[in-house]
């Protein structure tokens, strides 16, 4: 097997006495602690192409020795502070919809599923939320929709992925653009430290504040690296009274990409989608065909708000297109879009459905003067390198900022090698090759799905030596055993 098999990952660095450590938990937790086979398989790991792709050939992959099921932020300090005492890994698992091998029980240990910490307050006086970190994402959305409220926050895996877990992975929903990432949203947090002790940071206003280096956004991001997030407070607005759909083709993707990049500094569409020429092909087979015609590019706009607003947004976006080479092609792409948008990513559509084919997404982000430029740079390399396996690839530019975007560049490699080393190589390759020249380019090189375990390797060429050393020291300071989630982000 290749480095990167699960199963010749070693466990030499912690040996640790099973019984005894069960034995402990049991008496914090009683019954939630729990060892038996069947319920550890089903923490093997998360929803990337690895950890299906072992399940898919059946090669042995790391389990967990023990799950425990939690309710309170101080249960999980006493988990962790038997943890540190007999120095086993600790790996906090929210939905398990993580794609990059965040959850892969590398070394063994205690699965921490927050689950259970499910609670939701809402204060329409402040228009904020708390919310415990196991709350999922869909859940959440459904109790402040009730209320004519909203967190903006719409990722495609919202029926999956909890409150800590997109935390954990900075997470980004399809009306980023507008209401940003989940990291522009969160105002507070909660966080057991890796020693057990908990901390409470204050509840900040967005743009308010000038009392040091932000506690939150230390945790943000840091993957179970750090400690477990066991509660947030973040923003929230009413919910829009209307949406304005709307759809553009391009004869080419550069004149899509100088459209949204102008537009985007005089209005704030809550969605943008550019797809390029392989993704509206492969979309005939999804949930809209494109008209004839439309091969070059195809945009997709979706303007929500109050009053004439949407409609005065649209009507300047419309003026730009049209400036730029556009056609106005109605609004019932984006339409269909926003309405079977979550059909994209689960069986039958999604590619896990036909496994051993390997796939896989870059998603990276760079600034406007850039992300093309990558795009076009790793599709050439793509192409010319692996071309023999029958890779294709499909593209959209989405998430865009006010100084910047993401292209959700997906690859399929139609013949791949049946032995599963050779696969699991081919796979590493393809995703160095995108990797390295995105970061040569000046890109950040994940924008939303985080850096887990496949990813780990490329956080020195991305922050630089003393970057990386810099975030090593901190985990050094919090987490002096190095018990949590060893072998994630690159740590
Ligand atoms: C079909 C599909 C579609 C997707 N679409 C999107 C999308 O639109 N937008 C998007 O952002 N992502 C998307 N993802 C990726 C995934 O949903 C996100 O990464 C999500 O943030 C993970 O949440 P989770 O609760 O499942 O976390 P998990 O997978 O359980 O964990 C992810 C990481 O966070 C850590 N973690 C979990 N909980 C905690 C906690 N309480 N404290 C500290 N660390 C913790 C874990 O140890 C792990 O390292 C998609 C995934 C799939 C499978």
């Amino acid at each position: 097997m290749s480095n990167s098999s699960l199963g010749r990952r070693g466990r030499a660095h912690y040996v640790f006495d099973k019984d005894l450590v069960y034995e402990r938990l049991r008496d914090l937790l009683g019954d939630r602690v729990n060892r038996e086979e069947h319920i550890r398989h089903s923490y093997v790991g998360d929803t990337g192409w690895l950890t299906l792709y072992h399940a898919f050939k059946r090669i042995k992959a790391p389990l967990p020795d023990i799950v425990v099921f939690p309710k309170n932020a101080e249960e999980i300090s006493g988990i962790l502070k038997v943890a540190n005492e007999f120095r086993v890994p600790v790996i906090p698992y929210g939905g398990g919809s993580g794609v990059w091998g965040g959850t892969i029980p590398l070394y063994g240990g205690i699965v921490v599923d927050m689950k259970l910490m499910n609670n939701i307050e809402i204060n329409e006086e402040a228009m904020t939320v708390t919310a415990e970190a196991g709350v999922l994402s869909y859940e959440l959305e459904l109790k402040l929709n009730e209320r004519g409220l909203t967190m903006g926050h719409y990722p495609a895996s919202m029926f999956s992925a909890t409150v800590g877990g997109m935390l954990a992975a900075r997470s980004s929903g399809v009306a980023s653009t507008k209401y940003g990432k989940i990291e522009d949203m969160v105002l507070g947090l909660e966080v057991v430290l890796p020693t057990g002790e908990i901390l409470r940071t204050p509840v900040k206003p967005r743009y308010t504040g000038a009392v040091g280096p932000d506690l939150v956004q230390l945790f943000v991001g840091s993957e179970g690296t750090l400690g477990i997030i066991t509660r947030a407070t973040f923003q929230l607005h009413l919910l829009p009274e209307k949406r304005i759909f709307s759809a553009f083709s391009f004869r080419s993707l550069e004149d899509g990409y100088r459209s949204v990049v102008k537009m985007l500094s005089r209005v704030t569409p809550a969605v943008v989608r550019l797809y390029d020429e392989e993704e509206v092909m492969r979309s005939k087979f999804k949930t809209y065909t494109p008209p004839e015609g439309v091969r070059g590019a195809l945009l997709l706009l979706i303007f929500d708000g109050f009053g004439e607003m949407p409609e005065l947004e649209e009507k300047i976006a419309r003026e730009i297109c049209l400036e730029n080479g556009g056609s106005y092609i109605g609004d019932e792409p984006a339409r269909k879009w926003w309405n079977e948008r979550f059909r994209h990513y689960y069986p039958p559509l999604s590619p896990s459905s036909n496994l051993p084919m390997i796939y896989g997404t870059i998603d990276v982000a760079a600034t406007f003067d850039k992300l093309l430029k990558i795009y076009r740079a790793v599709k050439e390399a793509l192409y010319s390198r692996y071309g023999d396996y029958q890779l294709q690839t499909a593209a959209h530019f989405s998430h865009w900022s006010k100084s910047g975007g993401m292209v959700y560049l997906r690859f399929y490699v139609l013949d791949p090698p049946a032995d599963p080393e050779k696969a699991i190589k081919l796979r590493e390759d393809i995703i160095e090759t995108a990797i390295k020249i995105t970061a040569q380019m000046g890109g950040i090189i994940n924008d939303h799905h985080g850096v887990g375990l496949d990813l780990g390797r490329y956080m020195e060429l991305q922050h630089g030596p003393i970057g990386m050393d810099t975030l090593r020291r901190i985990k050094k300071v919090l987490d002096p055993n190095g018990i949590m989630n060893p072998g994630k982000l690159g740590l």
